[in-house]
């Protein structure tokens, strides 16, 4: 049972309601946490057969927002209280016998890394920082990049159960392309082994299901339409798993007609420039799914389907090409992608 701290619930409780879809009932709650909507989606049923009543789905609620703000406390970069922001800003700084949680995701990240031959870089806080996209930039100079480089280095953060350390000052952790989907695990873990019999948890671009439906039927999740993010591209069926989306089209600004996303190259510094404009991974575990999609999307098409072939990683994706293509790897069967829109076209992956 976590430990409930009254005064770490900063998270907002967003509207309830009771929805019906394809036959099944549905409890919903939105709940605010870093910086956007997490939606718990829940079968109104537990797994004994037994219905769930309101104060026991806002009492499984109140739980998720906890884990939420908990993991807010461990892992943000702009939270001052948070841990990871504690060690950006302290200089050559230190902290003594670390949460086992937040050393997990750094772990996590740090395979991520390795296995991505850099594509995926944890401590690129300083470049994160200087590009600014969630506050609208501008475009920083080329000498302000080529410094925000040297400081990104992992060989200069150093951790282990006994400490955190980080020999560069400059050097800032960003956690921001894995900490969703670590919290979307954790949240589909808790409301799992809490007897619910099927339902998903959405941290924006991260997704997480469990359970099975009584007449087994998958769970369709719908791939926004990058041209247009009102609709969808299409639809992925899942039983099990992790979804990760990312893509150039949600945090952005623009400066001279140009756009330049939130998704960082590690080896230029700059917002990838993919010929992938969304990619959607599926994994069974939320970190990897979650850190995989903002690498494939700086690895490009040639990068996902050589990483994939590698079999180093075990993952599905689905990728939005520049061109309007839809690339599918092999284990996503025909049956479980269906196209809902017609200016895109659908293949299979190299
Ligand atoms: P993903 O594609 O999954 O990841 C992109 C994000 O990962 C980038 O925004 C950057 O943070 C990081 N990144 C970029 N390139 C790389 C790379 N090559 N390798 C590794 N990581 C990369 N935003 C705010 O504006 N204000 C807040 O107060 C705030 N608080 C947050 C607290 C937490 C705990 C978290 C997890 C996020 C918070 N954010 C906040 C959002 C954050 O800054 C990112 O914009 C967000 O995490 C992007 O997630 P995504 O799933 O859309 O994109
Ligand atoms: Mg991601």
């Amino acid at each position: 049972m976590i430990k409930r701290i009254v005064s770490l619930i900063v998270t907002l409780l967003l509207a309830f309601s009771l929805t019906s879809c394809g036959g099944e009932e549905y409890l919903d709650q939105v709940i605010y946490g870093m910086d956007t909507y997490i939606t718990v989606r829940l079968s109104s049923e537990a797994s004994d057969g037994s219905k769930i009543s309101e104060e026991r789905f806002s009492e499984l609620c109140d739980e998720c927002a906890y884990i939420i703000a908990k993991n807010e406390r461990l892992m943000s970069s702009h939270d001052e209280d948070a841990q990871i922001y504690g060690i950006n800003s302290g200089g050559v700084s230190m902290i003594l016998s670390p949460n086992k949680e937040l050393l997990s995701v750094l772990r996590a990240a740090e395979d991520m890394e390795e296995k991505t031959d850099g594509a995926f870089s944890y401590t690129l806080g300083a470049l994160t920082e200087l590009w600014n996209v969630s506050g609208g930039g501008p475009v920083p100079s080329d000498e302000a990049i080529a410094e925000a480089l040297l400081h990104t280095n992992s060989s200069s953060v150093e951790f282990s159960e006994e400490k955190i350390a980080k020999s560069d000052a400059d050097c800032k952790i960003d956690l921001g392309g894995i900490a969703k989907g670590h919290t979307a695990q954790e949240l589909v873990e808790y409301l799992a082994s809490e007897g619910v019999s099927y339902g998903l948890v959405s941290v924006s671009s991260s997704i997480g299901v469990f359970g099975s439906k009584d007449d087994a039927s998958p769970f369709k999740v719908g791939l926004t339409d990058p041209s247009d993010t009102s609709g969808v591209a299409g639809y992925l069926s899942i039983h099990s798993g992790f979804i990760s989306v990312s893509g150039s089209y949600e945090r952005y600004f623009e400066e001279n007609g140009q756009r330049y996303h939130h998704i960082i190259d590690p080896a230029t510094g700059c917002p990838a420039d993919s010929d992938i404009v969304s990619v959607a991974v599926w994994a069974n575990n939320g970190s990897v799914a979650d850190a995989l999609s903002t690498s494939l999307f700086v690895m490009g098409v040639d990068g996902t389907s050589e990483l994939y072939r590698s079999g180093e990683i075990d993952f599905e994706a689905v990728i939005i090409t520049e061109g309007g293509e839809i690339i599918l790897t092999d284990g996503i069967a025909e049956e479980d992608f269906e196209l809902a829109n017609d200016k895109y076209t659908v293949r299979k992956s190299n």
